[in-house]
């Protein structure tokens, strides 16, 4: 069994009979005629695509899902000396872009039902160099924007989705990337909307930071060999957009089996005694870009399900606030930070097998492996 089952994904059949290889090489070959390798015709038809589906007026697509946190923190002025709060339960990403800029990541404990930041130990995390928010949508579901965002206003703060894991929810009919200031997501091949290859978008309303992040993206460029902004090389490669494009007829289908395939695991985990199934926040769908359970023992359950033949993973074993790489980063800021939640989060959570065409079957001997190995190592460690 395959933890994420890319190869799955190339058969899938689309609306217009043909299979997404097919439709991928057609869109391949087609740059491969016209040679726009970079920023070519696909780049901006995948953006007008996206920003249609997320339903806000700008989409720049870029390098991957890093870039795009780092671009928004730019076009933002984000600089040495100021702090960015955002949650210590995520990807290296989220602090890492902002220590890039020399500035400090200060870490909020999160909601111990879904993950996410909790809105409720924000405000006091705030200070006169707080510059952004960035809360992450993680596994899947959209964070608590109606809260985070009445407290960002009040500041006058932007909030920056992370929704590299959430592209293609909802929070109250509307979509994951387009909840706040600017939503960031990422196309690495695992992620709900994956490419064969890096690539990342930011999306906004607002006209003047999209122009930043585009400019910001291309060099600070506005005219050739004329830079306005410090920049990075930061665009999609035609050929990624390209891609995207050619897999883009299946999304819809995609994030639909994903809430079935996600409700189906709570479904027969809760069955045999199960409970710490994700909950969905409500008004919140989620595209389950993890599917993941807490388990006590977690080392010794993981080792079970793997002789049985069954792939997990643990995102994360360790809270950003606690990474090497950013030890002296952490130690600018004179905020203690306190988060338990995280932390037993980080200690307990794994992710099953998850993806949009995982079987009835194959779910049935996840449950069935995962319920066995939580009995023998209770049992074992009890003894
Ligand atoms: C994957 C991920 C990123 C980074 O995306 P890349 O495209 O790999 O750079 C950032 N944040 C979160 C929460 C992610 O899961």
């Amino acid at each position: 069994m395959q933890f994420i089952d890319l190869e799955a994904q190339q058969r899938q059949q689309l609306p217009d009979g043909r299979i997404i290889r097919e439709a991928v090489d057609a869109r391949i070959a087609s740059v491969l005629n016209h040679g726009c390798y970079i920023l070519g015709p696909e780049v901006k038809e995948l953006e007008t695509t996206l920003s249609a589906y997320v339903g806000v007026e700008h989409c720049i697509a870029v390098a991957s899902g890093t870039d795009a946190l780092l671009i928004a923190l730019m076009a933002l002025g984000v600089q040495a000396g100021d702090e960015v709060i955002t949650t210590p339960f995520s990807f290296i990403s989220t602090s890492e872009t902002i220590a890039l800029l020399g500035a400090t990541p200060v870490y909020v404990d999160i909601d111990p039902a879904t993950y996410n930041l909790d809105p409720n130990k924000l405000e006091p995390a705030i200070s006169e160099r707080t510059k952004a928010i960035i809360p992450v949508s993680l596994y899947g579901q959209p964070s608590d924007f109606p809260a985070i965002n009445v407290i960002a206003e009040r500041y006058g703060l932007p909030v920056i989705e992370d929704g590299a894991q959430s592209f293609g929810s909802q929070q109250h009919g509307r979509r994951s990337c387009g909840l706040s200031t600017i939503g960031t997501t990422s196309f690495f091949p695992s992620k709900p909307f994956g490419g064969y290859g890096d690539g990342g978008a930011c999306f906004t309303d607002d006209p003047e930071l999209a122009d930043r992040m585009r400019r910001v993206s291309r060099h600070g460029q506005v005219r050739r060999y004329i830079h306005t902004d410090i920049g990075v090389n930061g665009r999609i490669d035609t050929l990624q957009a390209a891609i995207l494009l050619g897999k883009w007829p299946n999304f819809a289908q995609e994030v639909e089996q994903r809430g079935r395939i996600g409700a189906t695991y709570s479904r027969k985990l809760q069955a045999v005694g199960i409970t710490t199934t994700p909950q969905l926040a409500i008004g919140n769908t989620s595209v389950y870009s993890q599917y993941t359970v807490q388990v006590d023992h977690r080392a010794d359950v993981q080792a079970a399900l793997k002789e049985r033949g069954i792939p997990t993973a643990v995102h994360y074993p360790t809270l950003l606030s606690q990474q090497p790489a950013l030890r002296s980063v952490h130690s600018r800021s004179c905020q203690g930070w306190h988060m338990p939640v995280a932390q037993e989060a980080s200690e307990t959570v794994m992710s099953l097998p998850m993806h949009p065409w995982l079987s009835d079957e194959d779910q049935d001997l996840v449950v069935n492996a995962l319920v066995t190995a939580i009995h023998q190592t209770s049992v074992s460690s009890a003894a």
